[in-house]
């Protein structure tokens, strides 16, 4: 079969799959990309959490030596939760990202791709493929501009033009030279809305982002919360749409076309004081499946702790004390005596005042100065 031929086909056949968009590059290496890798890696900009070297993760025949071609697919997802809970007084509920309801994306979209290498196997002899979502060396969004998928807004995120950021991506690298598609022109023009937007100042302008400033990946982090972020945390308990939510490239735009990815509204926005008593195996057995879920429960709760403080949610205090005393992890018993002074109920001086005499860790008795400090400010 001849190249083209199969390039027709496997689109068709990635429509009847399922997946939304579909667009072919090349192996060359991703110049842009790599200066501006060299530069955030220069100003620290990186979250951490990158896989392989700039190298590595600009040149994808590094990846697959007799790499010819790579394949770029976007799957939709929702963007609004049908019947979505609301958080009330007495009941406060933490959110997760958009991108973390529903079942975790790796294996749908790892799942996908391999049916795409698997069609390719049957149709030519010799086809090697290698898949990647997310935590490969390559970006995804770097490879899916190229591939003509979308293009990359000021927030940073790839921007499609039907679904708008709501999308998932992954890529093939394969040994079939397929022909490239064309990048796309469009750009965010004069809007600026998510730098705006932004609470923390993460987006730097020409498209830089400060990951370490980015509420996304604070809310990843597994020590004490910088007080910065806490004040802006708001009821986030795992990543941040804010700049997603604000770009007018999205208005309007929630697709429900994946019965796996719709958001189960008790685990997506979940009420927050119930978190705080979960135990690991309830944890794994309730959250597991999500993606929002791999930094483990601790920085999920720890952020529950600052979202209580941040509805001022008196119900929670009860809680809020056990863990100050108890809990083994000092992130957590600091937390938890911060936020009890943050809210201030008329007993939280004493409270704070008896875990403190018995509290040996220098950093919990740092966070209960804190927390003594805000009720001084009331007095
Ligand atoms: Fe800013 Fe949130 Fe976007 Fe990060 S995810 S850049 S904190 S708006
Ligand atoms: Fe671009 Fe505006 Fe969307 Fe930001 S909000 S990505 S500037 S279109």
């Amino acid at each position: 079969m001849n190249i083209e031929e199969l390039k027709k086909e496997l689109i068709e056949y990635s429509q009847e799959i399922g997946i939304q968009k579909i667009g072919f590059t090349t192996t060359d290496t991703f110049d842009t990309l790599k200066q501006r890798l060299i530069v955030q890696q220069s100003l620290k900009f990186q979250s951490g959490f990158e896989k392989g070297s700039i190298e590595e993760r600009t040149t994808p025949t590094q990846l697959m030596p007799k790499a010819q071609s790579i394949i770029s697919i976007a799957l939709a997802y929702p963007s609004r939760m049908k019947d979505a809970p609301k958080s009330r007084k007495g009941e406060r509920r933490g959110i997760f990202a958009r991108a973390s309801w529903g079942k975790d994306y790796h294996d749908v979209l790892r799942e996908k791709l391999n049916l795409l290498g698997e069609f390719l196997q049957e149709k030519m002899d010799g086809v090697a493929y290698k898949a990647m979502v997310d935590t490969g060396e390559l970006s995804d969004r770097a490879v899916a501009e190229r591939a003509g998928v979308g293009f990359v807004g000021k927030n940073c995120n790839l921007i499609t033009e039907e679904y708008g950021s709501w999308v998932y991506l992954g890529e093939l690298i394969t040994n079939i030279p397929f022909e490239p598609d064309e990048p796309l022109e469009e750009g965010c023009g004069d809007c600026n809305k998510c730098v705006d937007a932004c609470p923390t100042g993460a987006i730097v302008q020409g498209g830089q982002l400060n990951a370490q400033r980015c509420v996304a990946y604070q809310t990843l982090t597994k020590g004490f919360l910088p007080d910065e972020f806490r004040e802006k945390l708001g009821n986030r308990i795992y990543g941040c749409d804010t700049c997603q939510i604000v770009c007018p490239k999205n208005k309007g735009v929630d697709y429900h076309l994946h019965p796996e990815m719709e958001p189960d509204p008790e685990l997506a926005k979940p009420k927050l004081i119930p978190l705080l008593k979960i135990s690991n195996r309830e944890f794994k057995e309730k959250f597991g499946y999500m993606s929002g879920s791999w930094r483990g429960k601790k920085p999920i709760q720890r952020n529950a702790i600052v979202a209580l403080a941040h509805y001022k949610e008196e119900t929670a205090i009860e809680t809020l004390e056990e863990l100050m005393h108890k809990d083994p992890r000092p992130v957590i018993r600091g937390t938890a005596a911060w936020a009890i002074g943050k809210i201030g109920r008329h007993d939280a001086r004493d409270m704070i005042e008896k875990a403190k005499a018995k509290e040996q860790d220098e950093d919990v008795l740092f966070e209960m100065d804190k927390g003594l400090e805000f009720l001084t400010e009331r007095v």
